[in-house]
């Protein structure tokens, strides 16, 4: 009964710009750009020196409220969102989004290219492969997990002399006059264990000792495996059974590709240079010593990087209005940011910007992403990725739907998927709408904690009655936002946010920089910072640390690693720990069962639940629907 088709056949029905066009409407230099196909490309950093001098455009952080099964349509917003701002109301506006998985888009979830008339396109391209960012990151992770057994291999069958003399060979022979000297990754691992030589033949025994052999404990070890499948047989495995291992078998486990810390490193990354940086101090686990051992220790760091080379590139798409997108990186939101990349946000808001000295020109807009709900994603957004990177929102949207906000009402009877919604639902409910709301309260008041401006989003359904939607606005401006605007995107396109779109044009004018704060800084100890996070913004009484979790947080201090900041592995479905618990709960606890380290992605995460880092697939996975036909059209995806 709906008049709007499906979501691919919205997005096979336009036929998209070629994207060098896109490009050079928004001022990219061809040079600048390296396309991959008619529809995306690469885009160099190079744009980042050439436009130092411009005044950044405006930066809008998109999140939403609690999850619910009923979804509350973020990145449909998002897309809205731009193509209001760029197609209707003639702004620079970039979305910045994620590179979806292949896990969740051939598993429960589909795709995540917006939906209705509010898509990023051709979205068979945007959900598969893209430009291969993901293989880069599954090879370059896979590559140091190779290089962590081998070297455990070798260390154990020689002694520290033909160790050495392997890692750094003599020259041949025939060469008389050619001098043995220590690679790259030698000199920076001599630095790293405080040996200052240069000659390799002036290292004595002990030296000799302490530069070659890093003593892996393996039952520290934890860096994984990764592929970008939903393989839940692959949770746990055992590695080295041929017997030319010689019995050097240990358990292990593959996570999707997503959740590897080469994805976190992506996204976090200033710089090549940065990102570089970043995968050298990747902590693969602990030497017997007790000392941190890493990528760079292994002399894998710099092979990632060369792996991960053209990955570093955001890539530009569009919407299918035409209007630019940046799809770059996607961490797994269970046990990572969750936000796109930092250096596509970077890229955008030059691109958005203005020069300096030019009073006249109006400012260009951002509008990334943060994955789940404000106070997961937004605060992991702010006190992480923006603290890496120095950007400032000037405006949050945060995304509501009626129905959404009534299943955080007390009373809201359980949905079935596949069966038709209760009526409570879909006919006007006001008394569960206005308890439902005290969840889309809590976020705003936690986005205003951080100095912002709060603009909702309201993403509406063919249901919501006037009335309903009144509601929500009264108690989203009592709660602190500057405004809550009903948006018809979905069904409409660009033209139904372009009142969401002048509300945000209105409070990123108002936004004053100067009042952001972040939530916590990292002088505080490691439980003070997520005493915060639990207190303040989960609402929690009090948060309880396993024996587990206390031990490894001694020892990350120990090591150096305690002034880090802290991103939360929760349900995304309740502000507490507990999914069951809707609304916005108070007096409960927030259990800190483990926490780990990622210090490439420059955070620890502490787990407050059971993750999986490798999902599993339903009887009825998404890709039973997936097929070509006789063009090579893709059909099924969803
Ligand atoms: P999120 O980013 O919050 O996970 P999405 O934007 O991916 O949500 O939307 C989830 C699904 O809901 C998509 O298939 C989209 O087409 C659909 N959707 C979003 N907004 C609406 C709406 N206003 N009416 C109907 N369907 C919608």
């Amino acid at each position: 009964e709906t008049p709007v088709p499906s979501d691919i056949a919205v997005s096979r029905a336009q036929t998209p710009k070629h994207i060098s066009q896109v490009a050079s409407e928004i001022g990219i230099l061809p040079h600048e750009l390296e396309p991959y196909g008619a529809s995306k490309a690469k885009v160099t950093l190079d744009v980042l020196k050439r436009l130092e001098s411009r005044k950044d455009g405006k930066y809008v952080i998109v999140a939403g409220i609690t999850p619910t099964p009923l979804g509350e349509g973020k990145s449909t917003t998002t897309i809205g969102l731009v193509q209001a701002l760029a197609a209707h109301l003639q702004r620079i506006a970039f979305a910045n989004v994620r590179q979806p998985s292949q896990g969740p888009t051939f598993g429960i979830k589909g795709g995540a290219a917006g939906g209705g008339y509010s898509q990023v396109i051709p979205m068979e391209e945007f959900n598969l492969h893209l430009t291969g960012d993901i293989h880069a990151i599954t090879a370059a992770n896979n590559l140091l997990a190779a290089a962590i057994e081998t070297r455990m291999f070798h260390e154990d069958s020689q002694k520290d002399g033909p160790l050495y003399r392997r890692l750094i060979p003599p020259p041949p022979k025939s060469k008389p006059d050619v001098k043995r000297t220590f690679p790259p990754w030698a000199l920076r691992r001599l630095k790293r264990v405080g040996i200052d030589k240069t000659n390799p033949d002036e290292l004595d025994e002990a030296e000799i000792r302490k530069f070659a052999r890093l003593d892996i404990d393996p039952d520290t070890i934890t860096w994984r495996r990764v592929l970008d499948v939903n393989d839940r047989h692959l949770r746990g495995i055992t590695v080295g059974q041929a017997p030319t291992e010689k019995g050097h078998t240990r358990e292990t486990a593959f996570d999707i590709s997503v959740a590897s810390e080469c994805m976190a490193v992506l996204a976090l990354s200033n710089s090549l240079q940065d990102m570089r940086e970043r995968l050298e101090r990747i902590v693969i686990g602990t030497s017997r010593g007790g000392d941190p051992v890493t990528a760079g220790d292994i002399g894998a760091a710099g092979a990632m990087a060369a792996l991960m080379r053209d990955a570093v590139k955001p890539n530009l798409m569009q919407t299918l209005e035409g209007t630019p997108v940046f799809v770059h990186a996607g961490p797994f939101a269970n046990i990572s940011i969750g936000a796109s990349s930092v250096l596509a946000d970077k890229l955008a808001l030059k691109l958005a910007g203005t020069e300096e000295d030019d009073e006249e020109a109006q400012p260009g807009y951002v509008v990334t992403e943060a994955g789940f709900d404000f106070t997961m994603g937004g605060e992991r957004s702010l006190n992480i990725k923006c603290r890496s990177s120095g950007l400032i929102p000037d405006c949050i949207v945060i995304v509501a739907t009626v129905r959404a906000l009534k299943s955080h009402s007390p009373d809201a009877p359980s949905i079935t998927p596949g069966t038709p919604l209760p009526a409570y639902y879909t006919d006007e409910n006001v008394e569960a709408l206005k308890k439902g709301c005290v969840n889309l309260k809590k976020h705003i008041e936690n986005a205003r904690a951080f100095g912002v401006k709060v603009v909702v989003a309201i993403n509406k359904f063919t249901t919501d009655t006037q009335s309903e939607v009144e509601i929500v606005r009264s108690e989203a401006i009592t709660a602190g936002a500057e405004d809550a605007i009903p948006a018809n995107h979905w069904a409409e396109g660009g033209k139904g946010a372009v009142d969401l779109a002048n509300g945000v044009i209105a409070a990123c004018d108002k936004a004053n920089k100067d009042d952001f704060k972040l939530l916590y800084d990292l002088e505080t100890s490691v439980q003070e910072r997520i005493d915060k996070i639990a207190k303040e913004m989960y609402g929690a009484e009090k948060v309880e640390f396993s024996e587990l979790a206390q031990k490894k947080v001694d020892t990350y201090v120990k090591q150096g690693f305690g002034n880090l900041p802290i991103c939360i592995a929760k349900t995304q479905y309740s502000l507490s720990a507990d999914p069951n618990l809707k609304g916005a709960p108070t007096g409960f606890t927030i259990p800190i069962r483990d926490v780990r380290l990622a210090v490439g992605a420059g955070y620890l995460y502490a787990l407050a639940a059971d993750i999986q880092t490798i999902p599993g697939l339903p009887t009825a996975p998404g890709y039973l629907s997936v097929d070509i036909d006789a063009n090579g059209e893709i059909e099924g995806l969803f």
